[in-house]
């Protein structure tokens, strides 16, 4: 097989100290991948004279994919450009329970489903100003319930979804439930009662593209009926697609489900390229103590080396993860143990 390139950016606070150690995993393989660790931030600042430095664009285009440590602002450059600038679209957040994980569930046995989320059109277009510089376009909607020059002094964000952006994305749930192993369902959920036309379209895009695809269960709920659902009985769902905003939330709670944000891995998908990392942030306030919890990093790490086909491998790192908490010796301090970062990560190797 040809050799791999993949670029790092280790990331702020806490997020260094599972990156680091995953990348020695990675290396513990002797996978045939070149890691690539460009500059970012103040010290390419110092280095080019810019936080995003043509060098380290270089590096994501050259590289395979990005293994991305989550950032509190050095690398936020490089995230928009990994995410708009590659048009990475799906947000792929997988919620498994494993035994050994502290779930606050009575009965978590089962909880197996995966969030595809859309990753780049929603609210996150940065689309935000004050209401007053609206005013002049004289702006009326059939649908509104208050009309704009009755606001007051205020903000507003644009939320659009278009057709392309959700049948990528909802194309994208119905092919990942074709083959994967569960229940062959697509859930859909967004606000389309009270946003009957954005997160309608949403909506009617998915009941025609149902169509196409018989032999997966379709079903659409509204998103404060689906958060009911997927606390009451998350053992139903299987795919579950959904525009970006309520998916960052929505993913959040599904890791909730299983035990905490420490466990949820993410991948970021596009047509040609893709990038990894914890759907955690950096974790400052345990920043230095060693106790972050590499669990969500590690299986980020597993997706990735599935998407450069090193399936086997991949295979290989979540085996081990199943082992070390099965095993319950190096269980870290968020799921009730107190195996440091570094036990914790021993421990995996240990295993292959
Ligand atoms: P950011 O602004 O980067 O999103 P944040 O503090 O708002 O940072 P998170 O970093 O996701 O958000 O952290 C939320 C809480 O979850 C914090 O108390 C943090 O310590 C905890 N947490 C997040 N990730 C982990 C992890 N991998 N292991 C243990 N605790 C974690």
């Amino acid at each position: 097989m040809q050799r791999k390139r993949v670029t790092v950016f280790n990331g702020d606070d806490a997020s260094p100290e599972v990156m680091k150690p995953t990348v020695d995993l990675l290396k513990k393989l002797e996978l045939a991948i070149d890691f690539e660790f460009p500059l970012i931030g103040e010290a390419a600042e110092k280095a080019y004279g810019k936080m995003l430095p043509d060098e380290t664009i270089a590096s994501i285009d050259a590289a395979d994919a990005t293994f991305f440590g989550s950032t509190s602002g050095q690398s936020t450059a490089a995230l928009f450009y990994l995410r708009w600038g590659k048009q990475t679209y799906a947000n792929v957040r997988p919620c498994q329970w494993i035994p050994g994980y502290k779930s606050p569930m009575a009965n978590p046995q089962g909880i197996d489903f995966i969030i595809v989320r859309e990753n780049l059109e929603d609210l996150y277009l940065g689309l935000e100003g004050n209401i007053e510089d609206l005013h002049a376009l004289n702006f009326y909607s059939k649908h509104a319930r208050s009309s704009l020059s009755d606001l007051g002094a205020g903000r507003y964000a644009i939320k659009a979804i278009t057709e392309s952006g959700s049948e990528r994305i909802i194309r994208y749930a119905f092919e990942l439930a074709s083959k994967r192993a569960g229940g062959k369902k697509v859930t859909l959920t967004s606000k389309y009662n009270m946003l009957s036309q954005v997160d309608g379209l949403f909506r009617d895009i998915g009941l025609q593209m149902s169509s196409s695809y018989p032999d997966i269960e379709f079903e659409t709920f509204i998103i404060d009926d689906f958060l009911c659902r997927m606390i009451s009985n998350p053992q139903a769902l299987d795919v579950v697609v959904m525009p970006n905003l309520y998916g960052d939330i929505m993913s959040d709670g599904a890791a909730g489900l299983i035990g905490g944000l420490g466990l949820a891995p993410s991948g970021c998908y596009g047509d040609d390229y893709a990038y990894f990392e914890s759907a955690h942030g950096t974790a400052p306030d345990i920043a230095g103590l060693n106790i972050i919890n590499p669990t969500a990093t590690i299986l980020s790490a597993a997706m990735m080396l599935e998407y450069l086909d090193f399936n086997q491998h991949s295979k290989t790192l979540q085996q081990a993860v199943i082992q070390v908490y099965a095993q319950g010796k190096f269980i870290p301090v968020d799921q009730g143990g107190n195996a440091s970062t570094t036990s914790f990560c021993n421990a995996i190797a240990n295993c292959f």
